[in-house]
């Protein structure tokens, strides 16, 4: 590729990630590679700066303002950092900063792994609280950020003070989250900065509320009578004010000094109660900041320290072997517990036979395992072997049913090919009732498990039997929470046709596919009797999908499945492309209550297809409330307003 295209395809890699990771709170690759591949860019901008484009993200700070949120303009610009991955580049840092002056003295700081936000205070209460957004417009997250405790509502400061945070999820908070969101059946946040980062844009404050968030201040942006000669002195009086300043902050003279606390933070970042990705140096004497002044994106007289992922060495103890849902077999690596990242580790997929061949791994090896960003742990390498150590063989047969395994050509994964094995059923459930697919709330693995282990269920269809005495049985199982997982099972026969299809877990079948393969054929009558051309006729479908949902739809076990589920009452029809019109074309409705058969996305995605709108608050802009059970105060203030009540069934009727 030339230059000027490989600038190109850069730019373009680079601004997906970031919508992913700032507007959406989902990174798609780790913080390493996203650093790693920026660095790239601005390397070759450097080199040939007439192939720069005009939108790249080397000169954008962070993500942009969503039209969630009330929009803030900032004051003071909220910038980014410059980043150094060695410390060559620290002390190329210095000597700028030399130009101006030969007494160096920084603040050190770590730098917190979260969102940024400024907070502004007037007559000694907060009024503002924002995100960062694009550096110049944020959003207003003033209602969310009420809710967490350690940042002041009142101070003891009447003039205008804007002070800048970083709003992060503890480790120990962010443990407690995956746990509820496996619990549930949820997809699990990736690490503590997006969880973070999720948790504060959310609409309803309630549910920032529960994640406990927490925040360190760093910076103020401005304040109103009042001066200070250095940076430390000004967190120093944040700190008196009752702000919960960023920890271990101190002033340190030069680069030389300024590694040695970068070395200890980095030995010592294990106990802290959050992550950090670096350490931050900044010019303390704040007369020479302005002097120093900033480029486009970042102030020159501070630079970020990114620590390189966190490596450890360990003992691997044996290599144990899953069996996915789709009958893949993997090999997982299971060695001595490790602390990488705030979190404890003990295993890792070592993903097949090649890869453990290509790293010259053996059981009883010491072996290298990073957590490059993200949550899952991974094996890097070898570290030392010994005589001792043993070869790994991958199995000749499935450890859960003892079939025999298999290898597809071009493949490198082995299979076992029986679709009635038990591993494979108990990863089926777990997938059937997950939220992209049935969404049925507390079925989540560990439930999965505990019914099995319990044998009260071994198929997809054995959940539907389950009444809610047989769950209270179970230990730590109330009434409450049986009855709960009783009617989200019962709600979820009227799931969308094409949550079915996925559920069902078709290999290579994936959300987006079971909904084009569910808007070509409408019910399940005109999808089992489709031929393999009318599905490669399908837009956007290979011939390797094609292939497998014809084949898959045409094992005799599929056709049992597929009649006992009808059996059974479940949505076999696409309700939505059936309903699809516009009906309900210019009309704004709000849900409230439990509805008897619809769930809320269900009611809210009808509407939305027949070109109806939804609003989380009742007004006289309202023209429906669609109320179900136990319906709450949005019910009493349409009342008051006199905006017209339905229920489902009339509901129903307005788009038949
Ligand atoms: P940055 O996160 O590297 O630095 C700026 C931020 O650091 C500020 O917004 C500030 O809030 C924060 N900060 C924390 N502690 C601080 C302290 N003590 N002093 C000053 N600031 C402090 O820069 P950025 O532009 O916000 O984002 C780049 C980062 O985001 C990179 O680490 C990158 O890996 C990550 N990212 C990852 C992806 C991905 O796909 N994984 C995509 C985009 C960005």
């Amino acid at each position: 590729m030339d230059v000027k295209n490989e600038i190109i395809e850069l730019t373009n890699r680079l601004k997906k990630y970031s919508t992913a990771y700032y507007d959406s709170d989902k990174p798609l690759i780790s913080d390493f590679e996203y650093d790693s591949l920026m660095r790239k860019l601005v390397d070759l901008e450097n080199k040939y700066p007439e192939y720069k484009l005009p939108d790249s993200p080397t000169s954008k700070v962070g993500g942009s303002a969503s039209k969630l949120f009330n929009p803030v303009t900032h004051t003071v610009k909220m910038e980014s950092l410059q980043d150094a991955f060695s410390y060559d580049e620290l002390y190329a840092f210095e000597n700028r900063v030399k130009e101006f002056t030969d007494n160096i003295e920084f603040s050190f700081e770590p730098k917190i792994d979260g969102l940024s936000v400024s907070l502004e205070y007037q007559n000694g209460s907060l009024v503002t609280a924002s995100t960062r957004g694009d550096g110049s417009v944020g959003e207003d997250v003033t209602a969310n950020v009420l809710t967490i405790k350690s940042i002041p509502k009142t101070i003891d400061f009447k003039d205008k003070l804007e002070v800048r945070g970083e709003v992060y999820m503890s480790r120990a908070e962010f443990l407690k989250l995956i746990e509820r969101q496996e619990n549930n059946g949820e997809k699990t946040a990736k690490n503590p900065r997006n969880a973070a980062a999720g948790s504060l844009r959310q609409k309803n404050s309630e549910i920032t509320k529960r994640r406990n968030l927490s925040c360190y201040c760093f910076n103020i942006q401005q304040i109103d009578n009042m001066e200070f000669t250095t940076h430390t002195d000004s967190l120093d009086f944040l700190k008196k004010l009752g702000f919960p300043v960023v920890p271990f902050y101190k002033k340190v003279n030069g680069i030389a000094q300024a590694i040695k606390e970068i070395e200890n933070l980095g030995n010592t970042r294990e106990n802290l109660d959050c992550d950090i990705d670096g350490a931050v140096l900044k010019v303390n004497d704040l007369a020479l900041r302005q002097t120093m002044g900033s480029t486009v994106k970042c102030p020159r007289w501070a630079i970020a320290y990114k620590y390189p992922p966190e490596e450890k060495v360990t003992r691997l103890n044996t290599i144990s072997v899953n069996v996915g849902r789709t009958g893949a077999i993997t090999p997982v690596a299971e060695f001595s517990p490790i602390l990488l990242a705030g979190t404890t580790v003990s295993r890792a997929v070592l993903h097949n036979q090649d890869f453990i061949a290509e790293k010259g791994i053996k059981i009883g090896d010491d072996i290298i395992v990073r957590k490059a960003g993200e949550i899952i742990p991974e094996v890097v390498g070898l570290k030392q072997t010994y005589d001792s150590s043993v070869p790994f063989k991958m199995p000749e047969f499935c450890p859960s049913c003892g079939s025999p395994l298999y290898k597809e050509e071009d493949e490198a994964v082995l299979r076992c090919l029986n679709t009635d094995c038990p591993a494979q059923n108990v990863r089926h459930i777990i997938h059937f009732a997950s939220r992209d697919a049935l969404d049925i709330e507390g079925l989540g693995p560990a439930m999965v498990e505990l019914l099995v282990k319990n044998n009260l269920i071994s198929q997809i269809c054995d959940i539907y039997y389950l009444t809610a005495d047989k769950i209270e049985a179970l230990e730590r199982m109330g009434k409450k929470s049986a009855d709960n997982l009783i009617k989200a099972i019962e709600n979820s026969k009227n799931s969308d046709f094409y949550r079915l299809i996925y559920g069902l877990g078709i290999r290579h079948i994936g959300n987006k596919a079971a909904k084009i393969v569910c808007d070509n054929f409408t019910n399940i009558d005109l999808l089992m009797a489709a031929k393999k051309e009318d599905f490669e006729n399908i837009d956007g479908f290979g011939s390797v999908m094609a292939e497998s949902l014809y084949d898959f739809l045409h094992l005799p076990q599929t056709a049992v499945l597929i009649d006992k589920l009808k059996g059974i009452g479940l949505n076999m029809n696409n309700l939505s492309a059936q309903n699809r019109g516009d009906k309900l074309k210019g009309l704004t409705f709000v849900l409230t209550g439990t509805l008897p058969t619809l769930t809320r996305p269900q009611a809210s995605e009808i509407i939305e297809q027949n070109g109806g709108k939804t609003s989380s608050s009742v007004s006289k802009n309202t023209n429906y409330v669609l109320a179900g059970e136990e319906a709450g105060s949005k019910l009493t203030k349409a009342q008051s307003l006199g905006v017209k009540i339905i229920s489902e069934k009339e509901f129903l009727e307005m788009i038949k």
